[in-house]
């Protein structure tokens, strides 16, 4: 077997590797990277390393083979066009008669811009006849983990939300799911929607906050424009106030909400609980 995973050094991927390397020899694991420097540890380890940018097409020639099974983690430049960037790594897929290829995409719900990229690189996917696995997943509980120091600096914790639910999971969770689908069998032209085994509320987060903390950290709930405005205000380049905004606009829909069991299915084990990020965070 051979499995490449791209965004190797990003905190998804190197947790993808981890997994990997619990079920399959480190021999038949290539971690696909821009900057080898960022995984010399896996190279230690006897992980294959492969560098390749996914602005550069080219940079790809040669580095996937017939057979190969590969992961390809979607791009975090979201100034760039990264649909194009996800097209470069499948037409190098395509080519060289990839096994399976495998897409953390968004879930099949979600609607507003930060998802544009995916529908366009699931088409793309699709139109190609490669077999593949779409990993649709939903949010991580490190993107809600993430307020928590702000929250407790300003003693409320601020998300345009609304009273909207959210079946997030771990990194973690995410990662052993897609290192089940590359190291399995019979994940060939499968959608899988990920998501946490429960949906919560940010008021219901604020509160666990607050109850672990031992402060009062009350949830603030704000209009979208007053949150992107907000998250400009602390410096946060575009586009991503405009995307962040709209993914709390599609929690507040209820877009994100969905609790499918397929996470836990692939993963072998329930998610982690909310509270368990929540104390890993305040614990770090
Ligand atoms: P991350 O830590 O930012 O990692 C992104 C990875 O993509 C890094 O390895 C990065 O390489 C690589 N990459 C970016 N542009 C590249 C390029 N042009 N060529 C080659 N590699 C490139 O993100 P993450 O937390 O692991 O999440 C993985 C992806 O999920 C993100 O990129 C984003 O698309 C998406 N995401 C999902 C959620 C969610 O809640 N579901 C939240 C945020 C993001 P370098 O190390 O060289 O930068």
């Amino acid at each position: 077997m051979s499995v490449i995973v791209t965004g190797a050094s990003g905190q998804l991927g190197r947790l993808v590797i981890e997994e990997l390397l619990a079920k399959v020899p480190a021999s038949e694991v290539t971690a696909l990277v821009r900057d080898p420097g960022k995984v010399t540890d896996f190279a230690a380890r006897g992980v294959a390393v492969a560098v390749a940018d996914y602005n550069s097409p080219e940079s790809l020639d040669g580095l996937l083979r017939a057979g190969d099974r590969v992961l390809l983690i979607s791009g975090n430049e979201f100034h760039r066009d990264r649909a194009a960037q996800h097209k470069a790594v499948l037409g190098a897929a395509a080519k060289a008669g990839a096994a399976l290829f495998a897409y953390t995409s968004a879930p099949g719900l979600q609607g507003g811009p930060v998802t544009d990229d995916h529908r366009a690189t699931e088409d793309a996917i699709l139109a190609s006849g490669i077999p593949y696995s779409l990993l649709r997943n939903s949010l991580y509980h490190e993107m809600a983990t993430m307020n928590i120091p702000a929250a407790l600096q300003h003693g409320a914790l601020v998300r345009a939300a609304g009273n909207g639910r959210l079946a997030s999971a771990s990194r973690a969770d995410y990662a052993a799911a897609a290192a089940a689908v590359l190291s399995g069998d019979g994940h060939e032209d499968t959608v899988y929607e990920l998501s946490g085994d429960t949906a919560w509320s940010f008021a219901e987060f604020a509160a666990e906050v607050s109850k672990q903390s031992g402060r009062h950290v009350p949830y603030h709930a704000v209009t979208g424009e007053e949150y992107a405005a907000m998250l400009s205000g602390t410096g946060l380049p575009d586009p991503l106030p405009h995307l962040m905004a709209g993914i709390d606009a599609s929690i507040a829909a209820g877009e994100l909400a969905r609790t499918t069991g397929d996470l836990s299915r692939l993963a072998g084990r329930p998610t982690t609980p909310l509270a368990d990020a929540i104390a890993a965070a305040l614990a770090a």
